[in-house]
């Protein structure tokens, strides 16, 4: 039970077999110190109405609602805002585990040759290691030990992961990565594994089948944390910014309770939310950047195009010659195009519209109510399909080498400044095609717009000035002798 935050329900599911009465069994487990009993609703102290707060999730009053309840028969509060988990109600216990005991310090001596990490992750990882390994000190309960490792689109994050965990587990403790996205989670399982062929890994996610082992290395999606309460000695929480952990505060609660006393918490992001840029920049938060991606070229930078509406295109069945002779260059230079619209309702009619204009069959579109979506993204990675027409639901994890990116509407309210400069991530991840194109299609250059090319441009500043880029003369050549070798 160590570590754990569950109901009674799934404590028992737990111990299955543990002991005969597991009521008493737990009773007897709490006189002796093992855990701790409480209601997973209970009233808050020093409030004069009853106001509940669920001890699970720590939504307060306006997510309580109240039943007649045939387990304690009177009017019993539940919690509504963590109700996908189980019911957590004033009747029902919540069994906590005793907090892992904190860790000693780190000799920060780990060998980072091994990981075969660029100089730009490995600086950056560098920094976080110290971060991770500072001795704690007791007299400081609430010392946040946050850390944000800020890495640009294709910068190779997972990597610089494997380093940090090493150092947690060589000392006796657990890590914990944590991260929004469940396909993120499955698609990590096996390269953590790898990693870590003597540690035990267990994967959550809603459905998972290691719900109740415990292991060296913890992979969730945020949701799980629930489950948790001063577990892990790291906390890693991976796209901090994805739907839906940015801006729940449930979920921010559950990642904090989730952490030891005194843990780190390491916030991975390429794009983070503006709150988490104001700290940087204030100097009030612990981070390290990672200006440059793997292959050391710089991001490519948008180009805008002005063009209009996408409603107007759609209607007139026209698209500007800028933009045609841009999209057919992209085409002859072999590469695929992530078109990017606004509305769900356009992506069939640009998909038949550019598939009639650019004379081209391989022309498909799909968003998140589209069923065929997996199948088609499949088809995408195998070249199948050269022309996507989608939504922001393909703005991360779709990894293509040779691509061009362009963001119709680009002046259109639902494209934030992070999800455009993951849109443009898109482009050039490959080392052999690292200077893919991004356009900004629209009619005016938004505050957004300026904003996400000015921290690309800020990033492939910072890569210059530390010397992270490939030289100059040397990222042409590659790019020579490349065009030289297709043509051939
Ligand atoms: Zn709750
Ligand atoms: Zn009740």
């Amino acid at each position: 039970m160590q570590g754990r935050a569950l109901l009674r329900s799934e404590a028992h599911a737990l111990l299955e077999g543990a002991a005969a009465d597991m009521g008493g069994a737990l009773q007897l487990a709490q006189l002796l110190g093992w855990l701790r009993l409480s209601g997973a609703v209970a009233a808050e102290h020093g409030r004069r109405r009853r106001e509940c707060r669920c001890r699970r999730c720590g939504s307060g009053e306006a997510h309580m609602h109240r039943t007649p309840c045939a387990a304690c028969g009177r009017m019993c509060a539940y919690c509504s805002a963590c109700l996908t988990m189980g019911r957590s109600r004033e009747c029902e216990l919540l069994v906590l585990g005793m907090p892992a005991q904190p860790l000693e310090a780190g000799s920060a001596s780990a060998d980072l040759h091994k990981w075969q990490l660029s100089p730009a992750q490995a600086a950056a990882t560098e920094s976080a290691l110290q971060f991770i390994e500072a001795p704690t000190f007791p007299y400081q309960p609430h010392q946040n030990k946050e850390f944000l490792l800020w890495a640009v689109t294709g910068a190779g994050k997972t990597e610089m992961i494997f380093p940090l965990v090493e150092s947690v587990l060589s000392r006796g403790g657990r890590a914990l990565i944590a991260t929004p996205r469940r396909d993120v989670v499955i698609e990590l399982d096996p390269r953590i594994r790898r990693a870590f062929p003597q540690a035990r890994v267990v994967t959550l996610y809603g459905g998972s089948e290691q719900r109740w082992e415990a292991g060296d290395i913890t992979l969730a999606t945020t949701h799980q944390l629930m489950r948790f309460h001063q577990a892990f000695d790291l906390v890693i929480i991976d796209e901090l910014d994805a739907f839906p952990y940015h801006g729940d505060p449930i979920l921010h609660y559950a990642a904090d309770k989730s952490r030891a006393p005194h843990a780190p918490k390491l916030l991975l992001s390429a794009t983070p939310p503006t709150e988490l840029q104001r700290r940087v920049k204030s100097g009030q938060l612990p981070h390290a950047r990672v200006p440059v991606r793997y292959h050391r070229n710089p991001l490519p930078v948008p180009v805008l195009l002005r063009t209009p509406p996408v409603a107007k295109l759609l209607q007139t069945r026209k698209i500007p010659r800028a933009l045609l002779a841009a999209l057919n260059h992209s085409l002859n230079r072999g590469a695929q195009l992530f078109i990017f619209v606004q509305r769900i309702s356009q992506v069939e009619p640009m998909a038949k519209l550019l598939r009639a204009l650019l004379k081209q069959s391989a022309v498909e579109g799909t968003s998140s109510q589209d069923p065929d979506r997996a199948d088609k993204v499949s088809r995408f990675r195998k070249s199948k399909i050269r022309v996507l027409v989608t939504t922001t639901i393909l703005e991360r994890g779709v990894t293509i080498p040779r691509s061009d990116v362009y963001i119709l509407d680009a002046d259109g309210r639902l494209f934030d400044e992070a999800s455009l400069v993951q849109m443009a991530g898109r482009a050039g991840r490959s080392g052999d095609d690292p200077n893919g194109f991004v356009y900004f299609c629209g009619r005016e250059r938004t505050g957004a717009q300026a904003a996400a090319v000015s921290q690309i441009r800020g990033m492939n500043r910072i890569a210059r000035k530390r010397g992270y880029l490939l030289p100059e003369e040397q990222a042409n050549s590659w790019r020579w002798s490349k065009l030289f070798k297709r043509s051939n």
